[in-house]
């Protein structure tokens, strides 16, 4: 049985998969802060599907090598812990661990909105920012598997402190929790990014439409470094860049790009549950080098 897993931010989300298609899931709220208690809501997720996994494939919203996760910025751990081999301690198989953005990209280029292209890449707007590149018709980790880390592109010097442990990070910016931020330092109620997104309020929409036109920018920039065909965004916020603050994401976009950069596609993400299906190529992938980090 192939088993995937996507740890998010507010939850995690298992499933077991046969001939490629879903046959039970389940969902589980995130525990924040502790190690211990994310890694037993885990096993609580695998358990909760009542199968015997052969291969597990893990995406978790962070920084990750070789099934070691070295932080989790927006669940609040960044202490390093071995998530792949106390998976495969306890289930006794193969355990993959991968970045959820790359696991989007993953997903969406083979299945999804990029499938086809040989120059690809994914941006997640949610809780933070996360992505992933497709180089060349091949998945790009980088040295140490830190390629795409787009949320942490410094875009302001002295800027937004952020849970990495930098400042002026592009996901303080543009992210659901970088809104949050940033509508309430403008005097703004304690709303969620969500609620600020579908406000009509004068505040609320002017935070939404800078949040998009600098998420625009930032999407722009990416593009001016990859020159890839295709650009999927997925992501809770990505629905209002793409949708009611849409123009103002491209007014963004084309302030920023370089001339052969602005007619770059992009795409809303195809797939529902993208870094699900990401996690889930993970574990059914026989090959060593497709975005995997194995213990
Ligand atoms: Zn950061």
């Amino acid at each position: 049985m192939l088993v995937a897993v996507d740890v998010g931010a507010t939850k995690i989300h298992s499933a077991y998969f046969s001939s490629g298609k879903i046959v039970s899931q389940a969902r589980f709220p995130t525990p924040h802060k502790s190690k211990a208690a994310l890694l037993s809501a885990i096993k609580k997720a695998i358990s909760a599907l009542h199968a015997t996994p052969s291969s597990i494939g893990v995406c978790v919203p962070g920084f990750v090598h070789k099934g070691i996760v070295y932080g989790l910025p927006n669940i609040g751990i960044m202490r390093k812990f071995s998530l792949a081999a106390e998976l495969s301690k306890e289930y006794k198989c193969k355990v993959s661990v991968q970045n959820d953005s790359k696991c989007f990209i993953l997903a969406e280029w083979k299945k999804g909105a990029a499938k086809g292209a040989q120059n690809a890449l994914g941006i997640t707007f949610g809780s933070g920012i996360g992505g992933g590149a497709i180089i060349n018709g091949k998945p790009y980790e980088g040295a140490s598997n830190q390629a795409a880390e787009f949320g942490h592109m410094k875009i302001q010097i002295m800027g937004i402190k952020c849970p990495c442990g930098g400042f002026g990070c592009f996901e303080r910016y543009s992210s659901g929790s970088g809104i949050e931020g940033i509508f309430r330092h403008a005097g703004g109620k304690r709303l969620s990014a969500k609620e600020i997104l579908g406000s009509k309020e004068r505040l609320a929409v002017s935070v939404s439409k800078n949040t998009a036109f600098i998420a625009g920018i930032g999407t722009a920039s990416l593009a001016n470094i990859f020159n890839p065909q295709t650009i999927v965004l997925g992501g809770s916020v990505c629905g209002a860049y793409m949708g009611k603050y849409k123009r103002n994401f491209l007014k963004g976009f084309s302030s920023a790009a370089l001339p052969l950069i602005k007619n770059t596609k992009i795409r809303k993400a195809r797939l529902q549950n993208a870094s699900l299906w990401g996690a889930y190529l993970l574990a059914a992938s026989a090959s060593p080098n497709v975005f995997r980090s194995r213990s």
